[in-house]
């Protein structure tokens, strides 16, 4: 068991009070470390580090500098995958390959962003009357990052990233399930020769540190990755000091297939759009919707594929489900299953713990699949974060784009279709930020990525993440 420390000011340090708190994997139940649990001395302590950072060597590096430092930052992250990825599926218990994959992404991430930061730049303005209008586009200054449990370090890249490339500096505050790997960013972010206080991590009680970071006069910006009702609480704090916030928020995405689709292709790859990381994904895909005249064969060739997904310890490279993460998680998702054998739902396959007795200590449960799920039932409404799809058929396009929208979330959502002219009709018609045809692929570096509704406000990744990071200042000049 290791005492982990946090990363204030360019030194590891732990709670002003001396206070701790246990991360406890979900495979066997056991204790692998103790972080400090921050204080609201701690997150003073941090801004002040962020601030000094800012007001010294950070601000005078040029763009080109400030790039080359983060090319150097993704390289050390690269040279230290295989130990990210073993924390990372060691702290939430993601199979390993999933932890890979994460992992990966951050390094390039990085490099996206370390290559963006010559490329912010303003604009050149011909106002109404004479004289010479520009723009400029500045840091804000400190921002602070709340991230969540489900892809902890990568949703800490993509805050990060961006952050850094347009100049600020960043206090990142990873959630209490995973602070692990947050801990060793702001680690290696040392190593890799950022400057002392460029990147802080603080760790410590959501309504405490994250809340302490929302409501302190001295954070420019908060970005947030977490739970919508988390969302709205940090909404309402940052409220008192008018900051900047930027929200990545939860979803309830639709899978829609229409009868031409290639069915195959959708049921030997759609199962991990809902069940990948154990149903923990803000863009699971946790709302089927059938076209009537193939619903049946689509339950049956998902249902078997969904029974051929290998659940298993992380730490197996050919595990594809592991645990949840963490025994509180799976009695909540147990409710689900509960509640929509309750309403009517017909439960296909799964929804039980495993019978493997090598399973039996961990916070396991076997991916679900309903059939008979009707919009108004809680399983079809309420973003349940597990390992739980439903499936409800429809017979027309109108009616397929109507139950789709009928949520207060938007993140993202599939279509399956052989008619392009329909494709593209649907993908315009879906409230929806992120949307995949043929396909579930949701993320790409160098897109934009983020929700309508309730599901967020901003978007992250591509050029478009830098607009939350920066300042756009208008300069008008008489030169009369
Ligand atoms: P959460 O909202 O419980 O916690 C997220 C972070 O906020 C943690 O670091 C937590 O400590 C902190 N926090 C909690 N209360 C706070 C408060 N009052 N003030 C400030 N910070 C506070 O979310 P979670 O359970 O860690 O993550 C799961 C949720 O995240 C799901 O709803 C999921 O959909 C969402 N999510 C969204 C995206 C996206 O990009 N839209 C990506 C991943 C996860």
């Amino acid at each position: 068991m290791t005492e982990y420390r946090m990363v204030i000011g360019g030194d590891l340090v732990a709670a002003a009070d001396g206070q701790t708190f246990e991360v406890v994997e979900p495979h066997r139940g056991t204790v692998v470390g103790t972080v400090p649990r921050g204080g609201a001395e701690d997150v003073d302590r941090a801004v002040a580090a962020a601030q000094r950072a800012f007001d010294g060597e950070w601000s005078q590096l040029s763009a080109a500098d400030r790039g080359h430092l983060m090319f150097r930052f993704a390289e050390v992250v690269r040279a230290h995958e295989e130990e990210l990825s073993r924390l990372e599926s060691l702290q939430i218990g993601k199979p390993i390959s999933g932890a890979r994959w994460e992992v990966g992404q951050v390094a390039k991430v990085l490099e996206f962003y370390a290559g963006a930061t010559t490329k912010i730049r303003g604009a050149t303005i011909p106002v109404h009357r004479p004289g010479f209008d520009f723009t400029l586009r500045e840091p804000i200054g400190v921002v602070g990052l709340i991230v969540p449990w489900n892809f902890p370090i990568m949703m800490a890249a993509w805050k990060v990233g961006p952050a850094l490339a347009a100049g600020n500096t960043a206090i990142l505050k990873p959630a209490s399930y995973s602070p692990l790997t947050a801990i060793r960013l702001g680690e290696l972010a040392l190593e890799a020769g950022l400057p002392a206080g460029v990147l802080n991590v603080l760790t410590g009680p959501g309504p405490i540190a994250g809340g302490g970071l929302a409501a302190h006069p001295g954070v420019g910006k908060i970005a947030f990755t977490g739970e919508t009702a988390t969302g709205q609480e940090i909404m309402r704090t940052a409220a008192g000091t008018i900051k900047k916030v930027s929200l990545e928020l939860g979803g309830k995405s639709p899978n829609i297939v229409f009868a031409d689709a290639d069915l195959e292709k959708f049921a030997a790859t759609s199962p991990y759009s809902v069940f990948d990381n154990c149903g923990q994904d803000c863009c699971a895909r946790s709302r089927i919707f059938v076209e009537r005249s193939v619903h049946e064969r689509v339950v049956e060739l998902f249902a078997r594929a969904t029974e051929a997904v290998k659940v298993g310890d992380p730490s197996d490279p050919a595990t594809e489900v592991g645990p949840l993460v963490s025994f509180r998680q799976r009695a909540k998702v147990e409710e689900y299953v509960a509640s929509g054998l309750d309403e009517g739902a017909a439960l296909v396959t799964g929804g039980v713990r495993p019978a493997d007795p090598a399973l039996a200590q961990g916070a396991y449960l076997m991916p679900a699949v309903f059939d008979r799920m009707t919009p108004d039932m809680r399983i079809a409404r309420e973003e349940i974060f597990g390992p739980v799809v439903g499936v409800i058929p429809f017979d027309t396009e109108e009616e397929a784009m109507r139950l789709a929208n009928a949520s207060p979330y938007g993140l993202s959502g599939s279509i399956w279709t052989r008619d392009a002219g329909r494709a593209i009709r649907t993908a315009k018609a879906l409230k929806s930020g992120v949307i995949s045809v043929n396909c579930n692929n949701s993320v790409h570096v160098e897109a934009p990525f983020g929700g309508y509704r309730q599901s967020g406000i901003g978007r992250e990744l591509g050029v478009e993440a830098l607009d939350l990071y920066t300042e756009v200042k208008n300069v008008f000049m008489d030169i009369s």
